[in-house]
């Protein structure tokens, strides 16, 4: 690893946790002692440890336990010159499915790229190129969600044999493949949904030798989920 490569990361390591302790309130004692501005020491946070803070947002949300905002502009102002997402979303357009509020997150914590259907074409996969390579982001998350729209409209015209209109087709050439044989077994729309976000994270190993690369070298965790819409809980998806 370059020395610049190392320093990027752990600045982004520290801003995480700095971050994440300042705006959501997530206790992390060792990277909120950092003092602000300066590179941390110590080792990295490792993709698991920064997917336990992400579900523990979750669970936050789940209790209805929100932070106290009132230092947001302390934490505006530190991230006016720089990024450091700890996580990068991939999520649905969905209206009720919003990252930084149900993982309970505040500004600079989460890099989130949504799309009807979660699905990755060529700008998503981009824009996950981008965080992990150039802002240090070692958790990416697929997140689907319970009653998904786009899910569901594939889930009909793969059944009845359609095509969905322009431009909707092409989220139906998207997500089709990855749950076509959950159609075909007569499955139910929640399997597609949890088919969808597999293949989701297929499709960034396959289709990204960037991702794929920084996974098994260890630097990143692909992971995913499953918003579900009345409790608010994400569950994962191995
Ligand atoms: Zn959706």
């Amino acid at each position: 690893m370059h020395k610049n490569e190392s320093f990027e990361l752990n600045r982004a390591a520290f801003l995480a946790g700095t971050v994440a302790a300042m705006g959501a309130g997530l206790t992390d004692r060792a990277l909120a002692a950092s003092p602000a501005g300066n590179a941390p020491a110590g080792p990295l946070p490792s993709p698991e440890r920064l997917l336990g803070q992400l579900m523990a947002g979750n669970k936050r949300f789940v209790d209805n336990d929100f932070p106290d905002q009132s230092r947001v502009a302390v934490k505006r102002e530190l991230l006016a010159d720089s990024q450091a997402p700890f996580a990068a979303i991939l999520g649905c357009a969905d209206s009720r499915v919003i990252p930084n509020l149900i993982f309970v997150q505040g500004l600079g914590d989460l890099f989130v790229v949504r799309v009807a259907g979660n699905c990755p074409d060529d700008l998503v996969i981009a824009s996950l190129e981008y965080t992990v390579e150039h802002l240090g982001t070692r958790l990416v998350m697929v997140l689907g969600h319970q009653n998904c729209g786009a899910v569901k409209a594939v889930y009909s015209a793969v059944k009845d044999g359609t095509k969905l209109p322009p431009h909707l087709s092409t989220i139906q050439n998207l997500i089709a493949p990855g749950i076509n044989s959950v159609v075909k077994a007569g499955g139910s729309i929640m399997d597609a949904i949890e088919a969808n976000v597999r293949a989701a994270m297929k499709d960034l190993r396959t289709d990204s030798p960037t991702l794929a690369n920084a996974e098994k070298s260890g630097r990143i965790m692909i992971t995913g989920g499953v918003y579900l819409l009345a409790s608010g809980a994400v569950k994962l998806i191995e």
